[in-house]
């Protein structure tokens, strides 16, 4: 039994039956038949289907940000927000994906030799719920443009979102079976990627889950992209401009009810500007607005779900026991809703809790250091490496330091963040592969040599 439950209220929104064995084989069978059609088509006859998707997103966007907002509780103005950011990576992919699928020719001793970028089968998708609508989006725009069907299994907690996006894609004209919902739980992720009508796999998600594919895709020889998780620093140097580092600081970290892999989790700031910085972010913290997610106005909604509250306040509670001071924030609020104080936490050390471990929720942890080096060893002493932002006055610096953090990207002067445009992913425990951009779409490509000789 899958069960759509409201994080506001508590409250079960419907229940769903996970679909049997026969249900799932049916629609693997065809996507594996939609897809060898698919892959025939010129990609230019192919696009026109990702125009028609940013059509029906655009035209239900409110219904679609209505049910986000119900089922995982980010603030209804932020779910707006993420359907038209997938429209609009349907429209970049549909723009752009001819380009990028075009035929290389490469100089060499054949008549003719070219790389060309061939489909490479059923990829299963397999999505977190902190963006339902966009981690999916994400994923199945580039596959399907690049001449591929795709199969999801979305987190159990957004099953009325993963319907959603079944409807979104009839209602785009897409052929049957091209892309399908499965309404599965984790225990049969296994058996999925070892099907042999599976030819690729993506997942984001927490790290753990993304060891349990790596090695099940590993195992089966398959191809995989794995988005996980992370614990972004946020190095704020002492030439930088702190009340915009503060501003940024704040969206960086609670957006999304801090429940983004790429929010800013470590804030390094260097001695000298500290107090200012850690004064003025409390401060900025300590007026979120905290309430129902339906409501104008409000700018931290519940967390998704109360297991991630009581996770996170046990983090908060470790890092105060170690030592930390706690500024603001640092417990769950009454009522039936999963809702948790905004936190920030100051004088955390690289050993505490909250800067060893990723921190799912709106929870900040400040660390001071003496320099900008030091602030570069702290942010590389973490198992992660999604992304890092870098606060600056000093550009020629700031691109020298850049180069020395492992992340899949740095943001100077800005807060990090996704962008349909530019590759996305990470390095270490944050996972491998990238998504978005050219990077993205060739991922779930066959990158296959052809050589013509002389022709007899
Ligand atoms: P999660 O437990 O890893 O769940 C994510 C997805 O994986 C869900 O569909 C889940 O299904 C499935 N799953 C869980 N355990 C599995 C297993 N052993 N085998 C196969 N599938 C499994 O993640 P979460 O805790 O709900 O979400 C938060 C985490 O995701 C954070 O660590 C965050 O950093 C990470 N994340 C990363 C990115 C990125 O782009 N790097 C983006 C968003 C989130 P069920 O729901 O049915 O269990």
């Amino acid at each position: 039994m899958i069960r759509s439950l409201n994080p506001a209220s508590g409250e079960t929104l419907a229940r769903f039956d996970a679909h049997d064995a026969f249900t799932v084989d049916r629609r693997l069978t065809a996507a594996v038949a939609a897809q060898r059609a698919w892959r025939r088509r010129p990609v230019t006859e192919r696009t026109p289907l990702l125009q028609a998707v940013a059509r029906v997103l655009r035209k239900n966007a409110e219904r679609y940000a209505t049910l986000i907002t119900l089922e995982m509780g980010k603030p209804l103005v932020e779910a707006r927000g993420e359907i038209e950011k997938c429209a609009m990576t349907c429209d970049f992919y549909a723009e752009h994906a001819p380009a990028f699928l075009n035929d290389e020719p490469v100089a060499s001793a054949a008549s003719d030799s070219r790389v060309v970028y061939d489909a490479l089968g059923v990829l299963l998708a397999v999505m977190p719920w902190n963006y339902p609508f966009w981690q999916a989006i994400r994923a199945i725009a580039p596959a399907l443009a690049a001449g591929n069907a795709v199969v999801l299994k979305h987190a159990s907690n957004v099953p009325q979102c993963a319907l959603a996006l079944d409807a979104v894609f009839e209602e785009a004209g897409a052929p049957a079976g091209l892309f399908a919902t499965l309404l599965v739980e984790s225990p049969a992720v296994r058996g999925l990627i070892e099907d042999g009508r599976i030819a690729c796999v993506t997942f984001t998600g927490s790290t753990p889950a993304g060891r349990a594919i790596a090695s099940a895709a590993g195992h089966a020889m398959k191809k995989q992209v794995l988005e996980l998780g992370g614990s972004d620093p946020f190095i704020v140097l002492a030439d930088a401009d702190i009340p915009a580092a503060a501003q940024a600081a704040l969206k960086a970290r609670f957006q999304n009810t801090g429940q983004s892999c790429i929010a800013a989790k470590r804030f390094i700031v260097e001695h000298g500007v500290a107090d200012a910085f850690a004064d003025l972010l409390s401060e900025l913290a300590g007026k979120l607005v905290v309430g129902d997610p339906m409501a104008a106005g409000t700018q931290i909604g519940p967390m998704a779900r109360a297991n991630l509250r009581d996770e996170l306040h046990a983090q908060v509670q470790a890092t105060v026991a170690q030592g930390a001071t706690l500024r603001v924030g640092g417990k769950p609020l009454d009522g039936s809703g999963c809702f948790y104080a905004p936190t920030v936490l100051d004088h955390v050390t690289p050993h505490m809790t909250a800067a060893r471990e990723e921190t799912f929720g709106p929870a900040a942890a400040i660390i001071r250091v003496g320099s900008a080096e030091e602030a570069v060893d702290v942010a590389n002493a973490t198992e992660f490496g999604l992304g890092a932002a870098l606060w600056t006055s000093d550009l020629a610096r700031a691109r020298r330091l850049s180069r020395e953090i492992d992340a899949g990207a740095v943001f100077v002067n800005a807060v990090v963040a996704s962008d349909p445009r530019l590759p996305f992913g990470g390095v270490k425990q944050s996972g491998y592969g990238r998504e978005l951009g050219v990077h993205g779409l060739r991922e779930f490509t066959n990158i296959k040599t052809v050589w013509t000789g002389k022709s007899y």
